[in-house]
Formats: structure tokens, sequence, C-alpha cells
């Protein structure tokens, strides 16, 4: 097949004919799809059913240091929980705080802290001219909204395959005061499923900050979220490569069993050095009593170790496997050599990231959408919705059914041929 930008006009006018037609019809099948967000669909929601069980009837709900669960008390954790959540996240139970159901809303109230009373006894970023965040793009949209939401500038990053530019990073952090913070999604990243390689956590790990409260939010979000077992991406841990590099507090590590057990209703943790932890601690205790020891005590017995996140993931896999296959055999069967999209192929985590014509995202996610299929809106990817070259399209295959992704991803390549052969034609 041609390139599209190697065709006569007469050759364009041709395609857009027959893509008319064929868009016609597919809009007069009103279809009501969404591949916008990345949420497990039913069947993943039901592998986790039977934990509803194990604090039923006579369940002892006492946690392993004795203390009843029912009650208020233990503001950080269970032991039990803090063991699972230090497994998943490779650290020692005593690097990790258990928080509430959400990572993201600790992230929140991690910048909302920093905001208001600073980082370990620095100045509150709220009395300071200017406070800077580095954002590698394309990246996860809610991050972005967190640092928008306080006023904070935010820069793009390039990324690589390899993770964000390290030369661009290096400068910014190395020579900027105002530069406090860095978004990191380190392995099978929101939105493109890649994994940051070694020499770039190497270089996380031993940049040298001007801002003595600059920190990296690296959110592990998809550490154990494979789609192969004989195809993983390994993430070097980084808490340990920082300690080893001479600054143990230079990050925070956030993670979830949302999309291992239930999306709003899992344990969120942070992993960090004991001086960090002290400093989250000394908001915490004002903040709440305790957060929900029965779900802690819920997910350990259910889970067990991380032995049992493994096993249990692996069904998680097969269910998305097939899908992200599907789509991505959509993608290559009709895009491939047209010059009018790329593509990555993760092997894991929840997204594929689609890069158009430039100047066509917008226009592909408005005709999808008019067809009927719901895609995460243009420019979500990056800091302030804008994609300076309006490419990116985060393409979530999770949530609709095998047959109703299937219909999708045809309506999805049609929209981006059709948007395409306008946009040659202009
Ligand atoms: N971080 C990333 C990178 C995500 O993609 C998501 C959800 O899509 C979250 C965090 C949300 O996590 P939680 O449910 O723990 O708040």
């Amino acid at each position: 097949m041609k390139k599209y930008c190697e065709m006569s006009r007469e050759e364009l006018l041709d395609l857009k004919k027959e893509f008319d037609r064929e868009f016609d019809e597919i809009k007069a099948e009103g279809l009501a799809l969404d591949m916008s967000r990345g949420k497990p669909a039913p069947d993943q929601l039901d592998l986790s059913m039977k934990m509803m069980e194990v604090l039923a009837g006579d369940a002892d709900l006492k946690c392993e240091t004795g203390v009843d669960c029912r009650n208020y008390g233990v503001i950080d954790g269970i032991p039990e929980a803090k063991r699972l959540l230090g497994e998943m996240s490779e650290v020692e139970p005593e690097n990790i705080i258990i928080y509430g159901n959400s990572s993201l809303n600790v992230m929140f109230d991690t910048i909302a802290r920093s905001y208001s009373h600073g980082v370990m006894g620095n100045t509150p970023w709220c009395k300071l001219d200017k406070v800077k965040f580095l954002c590698p793009v394309p990246g996860y949209d809610r991050h972005f909204r967190i640092t928008e939401f306080f006023g904070i500038e935010m820069i793009n990053i390039p990324m690589t395959q390899e993770g964000p530019d390290m030369d661009m990073v290096e400068k910014y952090v190395n020579e900027d005061p105002a530069v406090k913070g860095i978004w990191c999604v380190p392995k099978y990243s929101n939105p493109q499923g890649y994994t940051y390689s070694e020499e770039t956590v190497k270089r996380f790990a031993h940049l040298k900050p001007a801002a003595p409260d600059f920190r990296i939010y690296w959110d592990n979000a998809y550490s154990i979220h494979h789609l192969y077992d004989d195809n993983q991406d390994f993430l070097l841990e980084i808490l340990d490569e920082c300690a080893k590099a001479g600054n143990p507090d230079i990050v925070y590590k956030f993670t979830s069993t949302s999309k291992v057990s239930f999306p709003g209703s899992g344990i969120a943790a942070v992993a960090a050095s004991k001086a960090n932890l002290d400093d989250f601690r000394k908001y915490m205790t004002v903040q709440t009593i305790g957060h929900d020891k029965l779900n802690q005590l819920r997910h350990v017995r259910f889970f067990k170790d991380i032995n049992g996140l493994h096993e249990h993931m692996k069904k998680h896999a097969d269910i998305l496997r097939p899908k992200f296959e599907l789509v991505l055999a959509t993608l290559d069967k009709e895009l491939t050599g047209l010059g009018i999209g790329e593509w990555t192929k993760p092997h894991g985590g929840y997204f594929i990231s689609f890069d158009s014509m430039e100047g066509c995202a917008k226009a592909i996610v408005a005709k999808a959408k008019e067809a009927g299929v719901v895609m995460t809106g243009a420019g979500a990817t990056y800091p302030y919705g804008k994609d300076p070259k309006d490419s990116n399209i985060r393409i979530a295959p999770s949530y609709p059914s095998v047959e109703e992704l299937g219909k999708a991803a045809e309506v999805f390549v049609l929209c981006v041929k059709l948007v395409s052969v306008e946009k040659l034609l202009e």
C-alpha cells in the first residue's frame, strides 16, 4: 500500500469518497462504545469477588498484633498490609505507609501539604513566587490536573522508549530551584506503556537538585500489571538506587491495588525514606484517626503475599491480553505502511498510545464520537490539555467486551484514515 502523502489529489479524493460512504454506514448503526478510560471490565472485577467473603461470619477481625480492625487505631497501616504492599513495591515494610482507597488522592495530598506546609521544613510552596513541575509527555491527565489546580507551572519533557529525556530532566532539576518535582509513571507508562530503562532510573537517583525539596513522584501504578508471562518489562527499584546514590530522600513512590482488586475500593500506599515518611505522618495524624483497616485485612487475607498477587494478575492478563492484541492487530492490518500514524505495543499496563499525523488528533476523536465511539479527549495526555502537535490519542482497550472492541477499533482506524486524507487534501 502506498503512503497517503505520496498519493495524487485524485487518488486521495477517491479514498475520501470511499471512507465517507463507510463512515455513513457505521454512523447509521447508532453505536455507543467507550474506549476512553482505563477501567477494568466487569469480568476482571469478578475475579476479586471472593474477597468480599473473607471477613464474613465469625472471621477473626484482629490484625497480627492483636488490634481489633473494627475500631480506631494503627494510623499508618496494619503490619501484614505493610508487608503485602511492601512486597508489591519491592521495599521493606518499614518504608511503607498504608493509606485509604486511592493513590491519586495521596498524590494530591502530598502536593497540597508541600504547598501549604512545605517539605521537611522547607518554605511552603504557596510562599514562593514560582513553583515548577516537570511533566513527561504524553502522560497521565489526572497528574497534570493536580499540579494545574495548585497553579504550578508545568514543563513538558518528551518521553522516549527509555523514559523521559534525561538530559532535559537533569538540566532543569540541577539548575532551577523552582523545579520541585516530576511526575513519573515508570512502568508500563500511561499512555505509552513504556518502562524506564536501568540507565534512566540510575540517572534519576543521581540527580543533584537545585531545590532541597525537589521530589520524584514515582507513580508505580502498573508495577505488576503484565500482559505476558514470558515477555515482561523489568524496572530497577528506585528507593534502593537513590539510597546508594546518597539521595535517600529524593523520591516518593506511590502504588495501589486499584487495578488488582477494585478501583475505588482497593488500598493505596507510599514508599519512601524514614525522614519522608515521618513528614507524611505529621500531616496524617491531624488528617485522620486511621484508614480502613478492615479493607487492609480483607486484601491480606485474600491475596496472602506477592505470589498470590502475581497469580491473580495472571487472571487479569488473560482477560486483557486478547483485547490489546485485537486492537493492535487492527492497527497493524489497517494502518501499517500508510504513513498516517504510529502506535506503541506495550507488554503491560492499561493503554496503547497512538500518534496521528500532526494536527489530526482532535478531528479523529471528534469523528469517532460522531460514529458513537468515545475516546479520551485529544490533548488530555498533555499539561493544560494542549498537545502542541495535536497528534496523541490514548486508547484504553480494557473496558469494552472483545466484540465491542473489535467494532470500536474498526471505527477508530476508519476515522484515522478519513481525517488524514482530509488533512492532506487541505
Ligand atoms: N496513577 C496512574 C498512572 C493511573 O493510570 C491511575 C488510574 O488510571 C491512577 C494513578 C489512579 O490510581 P488510584 O485508583 O490508586 O487513585
